[in-house]
Order: structure tokens, then C-alpha cells, then sequence
């Protein structure tokens, strides 16, 4: 049961929205901004809020969302023809603003290269995608989840935790204290962010190529000696997130104070 209405919605709610513009802010992110009327009705939680989000299979497939009734739309999703179900991964509210036009919601995606090539079919479309290209989202509620009273954090993540760690350091108190930890592809990634003053923000670029994602942050995390009453909150390679609740519960941590979640698999 969620503690904070701020988790899973017990009615999820799936907006239709369309692409606004793309542009590359950094070498390893594509920030895709959606908008559209509907998106008015969505509810901005802040921190590491994520969605759902729908893509066409195709760019000349048109959109078709699945119905969505209390928590449950996986087994409409299953019912639409394979030729016409969307593509569906998950994403982080990487930014929400309402202008005077409306509403805009952007998504960090991390562009990802195999052999030279773009991979990931969220990479691709996030790259190519054009003002106007349809898109669904459904929201979904936030992950991270500090027991009452919490000062102390330790956060990590690598590239694709970072839109969520930006949002969390954005939305913590300002008398938080802690560590966050974020590992990126390369150096060009690391930026200023906003955070509250005790937290201490900690960049780590992996050079890239030079180490396997997640490692550096797994290594920083195991050299830290985190009060037993800290929270913490390890996302991203899969290996990063189980790894760091093992260092974690290693070095005094309850595992009821850890939240870890694999957001991909090497
Ligand atoms: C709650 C949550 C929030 C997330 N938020 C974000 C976000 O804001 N931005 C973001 O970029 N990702 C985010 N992710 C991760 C994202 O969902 C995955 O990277 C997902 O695999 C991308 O979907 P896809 O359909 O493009 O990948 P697929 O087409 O299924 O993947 C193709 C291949 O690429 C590999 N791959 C996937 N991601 C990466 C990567 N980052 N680096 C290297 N190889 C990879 C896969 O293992 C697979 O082999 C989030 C995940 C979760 C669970």
C-alpha cells in the first residue's frame, strides 16, 4: 500500500499528446518535448515521477492506446493486432511546464549505441521524431519513497536514473542532507542541477566505452559509510540497482530503508 499519494495512482490515467520539438542536450540525451490538450489534465508530482509511454510501431501506423479501467490496460494492450500495438517503455517526467499554449511535458531519453548504431527503439524514434508525431503516456507515480522524517539520502543511478534523480533533488526539502551519485556516459553529460545545499552532488563519467554502466556508481557507493538511518535509492543498470542493495544492507541499512530498482539489463 502506497504511503504517499504521490505513488502508483490507484487510477492511472492515459493522456494523448504529440511531439512539440526534439534537441540533443548532451551527447547521451535526447529531450523529446510532448503537448497537447489533453496533457492538462496531468497531474505533476515532481520527483521521479514516471509514465508509460506509447509510440507507434511505426511512423505511418497510426496510434491505437489500449483501454486503461482502475490499474489494469496490460491485457487490452495484448489484444490490439501486433501490426498495430504501440511500442510501450518507461520514462521519467524529465521536466513540466504550462505555458501560454498549454501544457509541456519533456522525456530525457538516453541515446544508447551498438556497434556504431543507434539501438534502442526509443533511442531511435527520440532522434527522428518530428513536431506532431503522436504519443500516449500513462501515468504512473513515483518510486522513490523515504519513510517519514527522513534527512539523510544516498542516491544513485546511471544515465537513466538521472532524469529521476534531477527531479528528486529538485523536489527534496532544503534542509536534506546526503550524497547523490550519478554516473553518465560521458563528461559533456554532467551539468549543474539543482539540489538542496547538504546534499552533496557527485558526477561520475564513465569516459565512454572505458567501464561497464554502472560500476563506477556501484564502486562510490561501496566506498560510503551511510548512517543506518539514512534512505536509499539505487536505479539503472540492473546489476547497479541489485548490487547497490547489496553494498547497502552491507554497510547498515535496513533493506525496508532501500529503494532499488533494474531500469534496463546490459
Ligand atoms: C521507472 C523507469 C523510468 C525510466 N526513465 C528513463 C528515462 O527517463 N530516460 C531513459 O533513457 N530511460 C529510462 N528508463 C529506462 C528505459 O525504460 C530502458 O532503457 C528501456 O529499455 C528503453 O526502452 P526501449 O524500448 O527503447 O529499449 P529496447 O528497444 O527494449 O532495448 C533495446 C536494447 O537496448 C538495451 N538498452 C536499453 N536501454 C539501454 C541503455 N540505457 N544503455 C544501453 N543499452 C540499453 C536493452 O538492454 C536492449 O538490449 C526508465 C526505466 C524505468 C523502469
Amino acid at each position: 500500500m502506497a504511503r504517499y499519494p504521490r505513488l502508483m495512482p490507484a487510477t492511472p490515467q492515459l493522456f494523448s499528446a504529440s511531439v512539440v520539438r526534439t534537441e540533443r542536450i548532451s551527447p547521451s540525451f535526447q529531450r523529446v518535448t510532448v503537448g497537447g490538450a489533453e496533457l492538462g489534465g496531468f497531474e505533476w508530482l515532481g520527483f521521479d515521477q514516471w509514465f508509460r509511454l506509447f509510440l507507434p510501431p511505426s511512423p505511418s501506423t497510426p496510434l491505437q492506446l489500449p483501454r486503461v479501467s482502475g490499474r489494469s490496460w496490460y491485457r487490452s494492450y495484448l489484444l490490439i493486432p501486433e501490426s498495430l500495438r504501440p511500442h510501450c517503455a518507461n520514462y521519467t517526467v524529465a521536466g513540466f511546464r504550462r505555458t501560454s499554449d498549454g501544457v509541456e511535458l519533456d522525456i530525457d531519453v538516453v541515446l544508447h549505441w551498438h556497434g556504431g548504431a543507434l539501438a534502442g527503439t526509443v533511442a531511435r524514434w527520440a532522434e527522428s521524431a518530428r513536431p506532431g508525431s503522436p504519443v500516449g503516456l500513462l501515468g504512473q507515480g513515483c518510486l522513490f519513497d523515504p519513510p517519514p522524517g527522513t534527512a539523510d539520502h544516498v542516491l544513485a543511478g546511471d544515465e537513466t536514473g538521472v532524469p529521476g534523480l534531477r527531479g528528486i533533488l529538485a523536489s527534496l526539502d532544503p534542509s536534506a542532507r546526503g550524497v547523490a551519485l550519478l554516473e553518465v556516459p560521458d563528461a559533456a553529460d554532467c551539468c549543474d542541477i539543482a539540489a538542496p545545499t547538504g546534499v552533496e552532488v557527485r558526477w561520475l563519467p564513465r569516459s565512454r566505452g572505458r567501464s561497464e554502466p554502472g560500476r563506477l556508481a556501484l564502486a562510490a557507493l561501496a566506498e560510503l559509510n551511510p548512517p543506518a538511518h539514512a534512505y536509499a535509492y539505487v536505479v539503472g543498470e540492473s546489476g547497479l540497482a541489485t548490487g547497490g542493495r547489496r553494498v547497502l544492507k552491507r554497510a547498515g541499512v535496513p533493506p525496508s530503508q532501500i529503494t532499488f530498482s533494474g531500469f534496463w539489463k546490459a
